[in-house]
């Protein structure tokens, strides 16, 4: 038996014994050493989320680990590797999941068609142990530690974004939309691609720091500045060639089309409490191109990961709380209410 995070009813989170998964067919068994909370535990917490479990499942989609023992036809690991994994598994059969969609699999949901989104469709990681297909595991490199490995899905969705909207960022002016920790990621990201001008806008001063410290050029704080009049300031009247947005707010999206250039690029990775309004003829107008991403596909964990081991993304200055497994419920309240400054919350298992 071990120790999990199980989710009950809406809102009924427990630190239960629960049995110990036995890995199947191209899975392995991984010891969870570290966990992180993000905002979309927060939905299956309130049970939100479409697709989860009607039943008790254990929570938890950030973690990393050590390869405990290996299932069936498994020789791509050896127990005792440190891994950080992804959320998703396609289901390997739909024709989204050949082309590498398998955030968006056709089969999404469906156990018995083999896929699996760990802690939201099936059970996670917030637990002391978890299985995994082989293909959701990156080997760690001896310079990224197993709690920094917990980002390397975080940093894969706004890398999946940018690769959606066509990569190569080189020289472009990037406005990134909310300092939360996909957005801070985002800034480096965008930094490491080659990015010449990275604008970063949120509404708290503290996040908005440690994203210039992180490399963003621009600041601007919404509630002070106007963001669009700023945007245009710093791109000679143009525009920014492509945004990211990473916010989520009610205006969000339509501060994202107010300051992309004619003929630019918004990339969404920002979920949102509910239906928003803009204002389409923006994005007609000016032949925007708009590219909505689900999580980390594409294979960009593991090109995530690459880029922290080569020093180009830190994740150290994103994680600023850290609490045993059984006190999850203070580490969500710490979350959620942005305790101290939290950003990222991350769970010490074993
Ligand atoms: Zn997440
Ligand atoms: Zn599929």
């Amino acid at each position: 038996m071990m120790t999990a995070v199980v989710l009950h009813e809406a809102d009924d989170m427990r630190v239960e014994r629960w049995p110990v998964p036995e890995p199947g067919e191209g899975e392995v068994l991984l010891k969870v050493n570290v966990a992180s909370i993000c905002m979309t535990d927060v939905k299956v917490l309130h049970r939100r989320l479409q697709g989860q479990p009607d039943g008790p499942f254990i929570m938890g989609h950030e973690y990393a680990g050590t390869v405990a023992a290996l299932g069936p036809g498994v020789d791509e690991f050896q127990v005792g590797d440190r891994v950080a994994v992804e959320v998703h598994k396609g289901c390997e059969r739909c024709e989204n999941c050949v082309k590498g969609w398998y955030t968006s699999c056709l089969n999404y949901g469906n156990l018995a068609k083999g896929h699996r989104a760990k802690g939201l469709t099936c059970d996670g990681g917030f637990a002391e142990y978890a299985v995994n297909h082989v293909n959701t595991l990156y080997k760690l490199p001896d310079s990224v530690s197993l709690e920094q490995a917990c980002m390397v899905t975080t940093a894969a969705s706004p890398l999946w974004a940018i690769d959606l909207m066509g990569g190569y960022v080189a020289g472009e002016t990037v406005l990134v939309q909310g300092p939360g920790p996909i957005g801070l990621l985002a800034v480096q990201l965008l930094k490491a691609l080659g990015a010449e001008r990275v604008i970063l806008s949120g509404t708290r001063d503290e996040r908005l720091a440690i994203g210039r410290k992180l490399g963003a050029d621009v600041v601007v704080n919404v509630h002070r500045e106007n963001l669009p009049r700023r945007v245009a300031e710093a791109t000679g009247g143009r525009g920014a060639d492509s945004v990211l947005e990473c916010a989520g707010g009610p205006t969000s999206m339509q501060e994202a089309l107010e300051c992309v250039k004619r003929g630019g690029r918004i990339g969404v990775v920002a979920w949102y409490a509910g239906p928003v309004e803009v204002d389409m003829n923006l994005a007609v107008r000016s032949n925007v191109r708009i590219y909505a991403a689900r999580g980390e596909g594409g294979m960009n964990s593991g090109r995530s990961l690459s880029l922290m081991s080569a020093g180009k993304l830190d994740a150290d200055s994103i994680i600023t709380h850290r609490m045993p497994l059984a006190q999850v419920h203070e580490a969500f309240r710490t979350y959620v209410d942005r305790v101290d400054n939290a950003l990222k919350v991350v769970l010490q298992v074993q």
